[in-house]
């Protein structure tokens, strides 16, 4: 067969000056997972659920549907709990990540809307370290605290060497933004681990005595993802700022009323993904 060179060049002209058909576009966003807007107004585009099991990690109350993420956090998950698992010999029970389309939860959370939250209980749970527990022993798993019955310190008992290097060894992490515990587990961290850089990360907050809660920062190219605004790393959060938390008598302030509830703006983006309209390259 002779070759043609004019349909040759012709070819070579259209393989460079070609604009994508646009059904490439839609597959791309297709499989593309997005976190879109804040950590407390926000939503994921095609959220990927985490597995429900693995070295060193079980998820728990599956039938809350709340083990969607984006791919950073399972990657995150995942190797953290390889990590506990070889390190320590540990096991991460995972509570809520995430809906399938992020955004609102109708109850506790008011972050958790992007897949970049998860919470993870400090439980090692001793029936978890030997096997996989079944649906239905993941059903009835709660975090249980690990503060003394009058609220003014750790309960050794319920306390373990174990949880501190898990939380140090989470926080080190360079994906990881901040970890929120209650302000009484970051004093003990501070008394125990003086002067260390990634005590910067953990801030303290009401709640968080049962489990931690990891927020990763937006991934790269996340253009629709919105930071928070960096922490200081040259304050480890251990001065006057906890101080500031407790009252005389060793108990944590109580939480200031703010009123009714005031939802944030969510992105323009999040209505379609919510509402279950949202078609991969369709505007919104
Ligand atoms: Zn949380």
């Amino acid at each position: 067969m002779s070759r043609n060179p004019n349909l040759s060049l012709f070819i070579i002209l259209l393989s460079i000056f070609a604009v994508p058909y646009p059904g490439d576009a839609i597959a791309a966003e297709a499989a593309v997972t997005e976190s879109i807007g804040s950590y407390a107004a926000g939503c994921i585009r095609n959220a990927v659920p985490i597995p429900v099991s693995g070295e060193g990690f079980q998820v728990i109350r599956l039938s809350r549907g709340r083990y969607y993420a984006n791919p950073e956090t399972t990657e995150y998950i995942t190797s953290l709990a390889k990590d506990i698992s070889e390190k320590l010999g540990g096991i991460l029970l995972i509570g809520d990540v995430a809906q399938r389309t992020g955004g609102p939860m109708y109850d506790e959370h008011s972050s958790h809307q992007t897949g970049l939250d998860a919470d993870i209980l400090f439980w090692q749970h001793p029936i978890a370290l030997k096997r996989q527990l079944t649906i239905t022993e993941r059903a009835h798993i709660f975090p249980q605290s690990v503060l003394n019955s009058d609220q003014t310190g750790i309960d050794d008992f319920k306390w373990d060497v174990k949880i501190e290097e898990i939380i140090k060894i989470a926080a080190s992490d360079k994906r990881v933004d901040r970890i929120f515990v209650n302000p009484i587990i970051k004093r003990r961290l501070c008394q125990t681990h003086p002067g260390e850089k990634w005590l910067g990360k953990l801030r303290p907050w009401y709640g968080h005595d049962g489990h931690f809660h990891v927020r990763l920062k937006c991934p790269p190219g996340g253009a629709l993802c919105e930071t928070q605004e960096p922490l200081n790393m040259f304050d480890d959060g251990c001065g006057s700022d906890l101080d500031g938390w407790f009252r005389p008598d060793g108990r944590i302030k109580s939480q200031p009323r703010t009123g009714k509830a005031t939802h944030a703006k969510l992105p323009d983006e999040c209505i379609p993904i919510l509402n279950g309209t949202y078609q991969p390259g369709r505007p919104y």
